[in-house]
């Protein structure tokens, strides 16, 4: 580009951190430094959050400790996140929860929400309920809360809190919708419902998953136990195996040729067991799969995710 401005930087910044690419995003942002453009916060939310998607906590702090010098850009809410994301990522969760402390103004629902998900990462059940509570206080009216607070409960085994959450939600008359997946081929997209059986290609695509999960549990695939889900409810639960993902894969495996790279989009988290299974159907397909749920970009690439199994 002739001429380059902070835009331009933080698009390259961004998506380099977004596919798990921290040391080309730490580079590029040295890079911007030294040409003299000065970063905004939209620069230092991009090259915090490689630094913490990357593990590298050390160019993280460093960063976020330069943020406000000089009466520069505060760290705001945003930067907070992700300061908490890179300590859950290191399974640092009473460090995270003292830096939400520790902030200098009141925790918004985006850091309760980033300890919620370390909670959920380490299975800390105890402090996942302290967070969930918080973001339920604030959010009231926010059905992602109320599922969350419910499959930790159920996990936990508190039984009648969780037969609580669900009256509340009933009184309130939230619903959960079905989540769903859509993939793009030739120009169109397809949309597929968890077990979803109106696709004109259902029997190909049923037979592909059930190809697939059969070849992945070769490479040591065992379906996950129950386990604390992010943002699905029970209902999927019950059809696993056949999660609106899994379906857009399968279908997108068998209408596109095998150098094409697969793109999913859904406003749902992903589920540790399609991630796990993923990564290995990238494995045995040689395909790259990229999804962008509601919390990130999945780059699964020879058996891997650029996330790093954190979402
Ligand atoms: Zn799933
Ligand atoms: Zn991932």
């Amino acid at each position: 580009m002739t001429s380059k401005n902070v835009i331009s930087w933080n698009a390259l910044i961004g998506g380099y951190g977004n596919h798990g690419r921290g040391p080309e995003a730490v580079e590029l942002f040295e890079q911007m430094l030294q040409e003299r453009m000065n970063p905004n916060h939209v620069t230092f939310l991009a090259v915090l959050s490689a630094c913490s998607h990357s593990g590298l906590s050390e160019h993280g702090w460093e960063i976020f400790h330069s943020m406000g010098r000089d009466n520069r850009i505060k760290p705001r809410a945003m930067h907070y996140a992700c300061m908490i994301e890179l300590l859950g990522r290191e399974g640092l969760l009473d460090e995270a929860l003292a830096l939400i402390r520790g902030a200098p103004f009141k925790p918004t629902a985006n850091m309760w929400a980033a300890l919620l998900t370390a909670c959920r990462v380490n299975e800390n059940l105890e402090l996942g309920k302290f967070a969930a509570e918080k973001l339920y206080g604030m959010e009231p009216d926010k059905l992602n809360n109320y599922v969350v607070l419910l499959n930790i409960y159920n996990s936990a085994g508190n039984l009648k809190e969780a037969a609580d959450v669900v009256h509340t939600l009933k009184r309130k008359g939230l619903r959960m919708r079905p989540v769903c997946s859509w993939i793009e081929v030739k120009r169109r997209p397809h949309i597929f419902l968890s077990g979803d059986n109106r696709h004109p290609q259902r029997n190909e695509i049923y037979q592909k998953v059930d190809k697939l999960m059969l070849e992945i549990s070769k490479y040591g695939y065992v379906p996950n136990q129950k386990t604390l889900l992010p943002d699905v409810d029970e209902q999927e639960e019950r059809v696993r195996f056949y999660h609106s993902e899994k379906l857009a894969i399968a279908f997108g495996l068998i209408s596109t040729p095998y150098w094409v790279a697969l793109q999913i989009v859904q406003g749902h988290r992903i589920c540790g067991d399609c991630h796990e299974a993923i990564k290995l159907i990238a494995r045995v397909t040689g395909r790259e799969i990229v999804i962008r749920d509601a919390s990130r970009f999945h780059h699964f690439k020879h058996g891997r995710c650029s996330c790093e199994d954190y979402w």
